[in-house]
């Protein structure tokens, strides 16, 4: 056999997988296209702990961020570089409703964890943002997805353990013992394809509801902030050059990476409400984000085809999700752990 397991696919999924079975001791190949613009390569890398508009506490956070801080600080210290970075996350309540919930919930203990102490006043600064007055500040962080992943991979290259190609699905056979892909064999194969995994014929009946996001890049030498700041939309502070970026948008029915000038549209226009100080729009990104239960992983062995596997439905929560899973995904290829029921893939 050439490796223990082949995983089709780099973005957060299957690289998080690769680390999780490295650091078990098992031979993982990995093949993927090295596209420019994939999802994880767009993607701003933001971890919320409380968002939406019933400002909700995440699902399961107190178990997927020390999972996540743990488990990027372990590839960092491998890497020999940082990707993680910790950041408050300001989120402003915009309406009343909003404000409403925040009362209810805030002296709550659980919620209290996750805000940073003692709670800044002003929580914003007045002559940068038009901003409601009402808001907090959680604990949060955000991964460089794209300079993790450029490490990650050229780790795997330096090890003889990294393929550059796309793998048809006609190229992949399965037997009881093995499976092989384009003259590699291993015990498993697992597919970490992102949202184009809806097109392989092996998880037919899972319900695809994935949805492009664009994102914009710009430049704002007045912006003194050095937070992660939510108006609406997300300004994220880069860290480099007085440079943000700012997003989403959510579109379901369009499934190119090209951006769109309605998009910019809409995100230009929420940054000129959110802003009193000058920008200059200095990059404009799209790529659609993998989803199919809700935002939820799906992942888990096929239920005839035991030596398949599938990781994927990361939505928009890849970074703080990603790791937990992988882990889990490995400790049931290595030791047959079984999953969560509600994220296995026979399951959903
Ligand atoms: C605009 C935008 C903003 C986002 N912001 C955030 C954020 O702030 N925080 C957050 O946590 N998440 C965010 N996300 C979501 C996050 O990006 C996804 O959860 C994550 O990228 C999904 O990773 P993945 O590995 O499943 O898929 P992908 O990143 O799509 O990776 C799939 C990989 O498989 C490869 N591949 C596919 N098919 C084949 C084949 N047949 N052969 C070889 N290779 C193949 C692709 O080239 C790609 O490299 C955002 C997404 C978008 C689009």
């Amino acid at each position: 056999m050439d490796a223990d397991v082949i995983i089709i696919g780099h973005g957060l999924a299957g690289a998080t997988l690769a680390w999780s079975l490295h650091w078990r001791g098992w031979r993982v190949k990995v093949i993927d296209r090295d596209e420019t613009v994939t999802s994880s390569k767009v993607a701003a890398g933001i971890v919320t702990p409380i968002s939406g508009k019933r400002v909700a506490r995440g699902w399961r956070i107190d178990e997927f961020l020390p999972a996540a801080r743990d488990f990027y600080a372990r590839t960092e210290s491998e890497l020999g570089s940082a990707f993680y970075h910790p950041l408050p996350y300001v989120r402003m309540l915009q309406t009343d409703d909003e404000r409403r919930r925040w009362r209810e919930k805030k002296g709550e203990p659980e919620f209290q964890r996750l805000l940073t102490q003692p709670q800044p006043a002003p929580i914003l600064d007045h002559r940068l943002f038009h901003a409601p007055e009402t808001g907090l500040e959680v604990r949060s962080a955000w991964l460089d997805v794209r300079a993790w992943l450029a490490a990650s991979q050229r780790f795997l290259k330096q090890r003889g353990n990294w393929i550059t190609g796309e793998v048809p699905a006609g190229d992949i056979s399965l037997t009881a013992e093995a499976v092989c892909v384009g003259g590699l064999t291993a015990r498993y194969l697992v597919l970490c394809q992102g949202w184009e995994a809806a097109k392989n014929p092996f998880f037919p009946w899972l319900k695809w509801k994935s949805a492009k996001g664009e994102i914009l890049s710009f430049q704002a030498p007045k912006l003194t902030e050095h937070r992660i700041v939510n108006l609406g939309g997300w300004i994220l502070p880069t860290g480099k050059r007085s440079l943000f970026r700012t997003g989403s948008t959510y579109k379901w029915d369009d499934f190119s990476n090209l951006p769109t000038a309605a998009a910019r549209k809409t995100i230009e226009s929420r940054l000129h409400r959110a802003l009193k100080v000058p920008f200059t729009i200095t990059g404009h990104e799209a790529a659609v984000r993998p989803i199919i239960n809700e935002s939820k992983a799906v992942l888990g062995l096929h239920p005839v085809h035991q030596r398949l596997g599938f990781f994927n439905g990361l939505g928009s929560k890849g970074v703080l999700h990603a790791p937990f899973f992988a882990t889990r995904f490995a400790a049931l290829l290595t030791e047959r752990v079984p999953l969560d029921y509600e994220v296995d893939v026979c399951r959903n």
